[in-house]
């Protein structure tokens, strides 16, 4: 079998909803289970419905109410045909009628507990959900709508519960699989869950990637596809690169390393359920369903021939607004302890660093944001002689084909010096997956793109 998640702007009107059912059916024979979002934005509106009455605003909650009724009320209409819709339309009143009474609870305790701004919340989805099964049985495909909460079994943290995958896997056993077994697509929310108990959770924003892997994950899926709006992981933004490929497949450990650089298609938390059991995640367009997307996979087979492992490099990424730091003090040289002394530093501060570079008196890293930097500077100036330099970038070449390839150093370097960028920091982990270098902010498309035009469309090729 295989997962099948359909995220916001997938399913974000009729016209997106018949798409999603033209996907599904084409993947029919693999047996899917169909997760899916709220419609685009309606996750955000019940929130605010949810402040509103909150702050004693009704009217602006009963607005928002308002449009949200009316939105999936009209594209159910667009959808479905005669009694279907009315039976979907009536269901969808009586859930509207659920939130009033929600707002009217708020507004006579005034007050909004988590527990229930996740009520409000899980309407999101119960709402798509309902009208998307509706449109895949009037679409004559097999389908049954299947409650989350039913399965997704949660703790009490409510708004970032976190899921029990022990009973998880023992609902999924029982609620899912037999409706699989007999032919039959389940259609089910992401996102919602439940306690023991029966009351709602939510599992945190953006959770419906994080329900599809688990599910996919306890019921053993051969293959998660993560249904979304872009076309996949990218060997550059494409803003910046026009010319910037899809890529194909990569390792788990290169797509969190490009998460860092804002690749915003997934976040590889999310899927780890999945890739923790070998599953793969392939990310795909709802729009453009006949690319193949990015297979994201446990580990790539060094011995695998180059379309299972992709190409050597698979994205030069970058990350502007970094601030370098650097420390020197002649008491580091042959002293122990200073890198301890630095570093705690930072935890005291509660401040990620990032890239890090030693040399035997001084010692360079770097941050993201300028939070508690005057804090963080005034005691680095007590272990040694403290600079900061603004308006600098990150650039990381990303790729595990690099442990086995001599010489790419060589020509990341070259390329930079041809396009005339100066490296002010280099630093390359043990796991060599990626090379990282700071650079001067005001060079770092020039950067990306001479790196880019070295790696993908020279016209040689580098597999090995
Ligand atoms: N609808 C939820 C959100 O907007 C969950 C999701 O879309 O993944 O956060
Ligand atoms: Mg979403």
């Amino acid at each position: 079998m295989i997962v099948m998640k359909f995220g916001g702007t997938s399913v974000e009107d009729a016209t997106a909803i018949r798409r999603v059912i033209d996907i599904v059916r084409r993947e029919r024979y693999r047996r899917p289970l169909v997760v899916v979002s709220a419609c685009a934005g309606v996750t955000n509106s019940l929130i605010k419905i949810a402040h509103a009455v909150r702050d004693g605003d009704q009217r602006l909650s009963l607005e928002v109410l308002e449009t949200l009724r009316s939105r999936h009320c009209q594209t159910a209409s667009d959808l479905l045909a005669g009694s279907g819709r009315d039976r979907v339309v009536n269901l969808l009143e009586g859930m509207f009628q659920e939130v009033r009474n929600l707002v009217r609870g708020v507004q006579l305790l005034g007050e909004l507990t988590n527990r229930s701004l996740d009520t409000f919340s899980s309407y999101g989805e119960r709402l798509s959900s309902l009208i998307i099964h509706a449109a895949m049985v009037e679409q004559n495909l097999p389908s049954q709508l299947v409650d989350a909460r039913e399965v997704m079994v949660t703790d009490r943290s409510y708004s970032a519960a976190q899921p029990i995958i022990g009973k998880i896997a023992e609902r999924a056993t029982k609620v899912f699989a037999p409706v699989i077994n007999a032919e039959i697509i389940p259609v089910t929310q992401g996102f919602i869950g439940a306690v023991d108990d029966g009351s709602t959770t939510t599992i945190g924003r953006g959770g419906s990637d994080l329900s599809a892997a688990i599910f996919g994950s306890v019921l053993g899926a051969e293959e998660i596809q993560i249904w979304t709006d872009v076309d996949g992981m990218m060997s550059a933004d494409p803003h910046i690169i026009p010319e910037a490929k899809l890529i194909n497949i990569m390792s788990f450990d290169e797509a969190s390393e490009l998460a860092y650089f804002g690749a915003k298609v997934l976040h590889p938390r999310t899927i780890l359920p999945a890739i923790e059991k070998k599953i793969p995640v392939r990310v795909l367009n709802s729009r453009r369903p006949k690319l193949n997307g990015t297979l994201i996979v446990h580990t790539l087979a060094e011995s695998a021939s180059p379309n299972l492992k992709g190409e050597v490099i698979k994205s030069i990424a970058f990350k502007k607004g970094i601030t370098v730091i650097n420390i020197s003090s002649s008491r580091m040289l042959m002293a122990h302890g200073f890198l301890a002394k630095l570093f705690s530093i930072f935890a005291d501060h509660e401040k990620s660093v990032d890239v890090v570079a030693t040399s035997e008196v001084s010692v360079s890293l770097t941050i993201d944001n300028e939070e508690n930097l005057s804090d963080i500077i005034r005691d680095m100036e007590k272990i040694g002689e403290t600079r900061v330099q603004q308006g600098k970038a990150i650039v990381c070449v990303v790729g595990e084909g690099m442990k086995h390839t001599p010489g790419i150093g060589a020509r990341i370097f070259s390329a930079l010096g041809k396009a005339h960028v100066n490296i002010e920091m280099v630093s390359e982990g043990a796991s060599e997956i990626n090379l990282t270098l700071v650079i001067d902010e005001q060079v770092v498309h020039n950067a990306v793109k001479a790196l880019h035009d070295e790696f993908f469309n020279s016209n040689q090729t580098h597999q090995d």
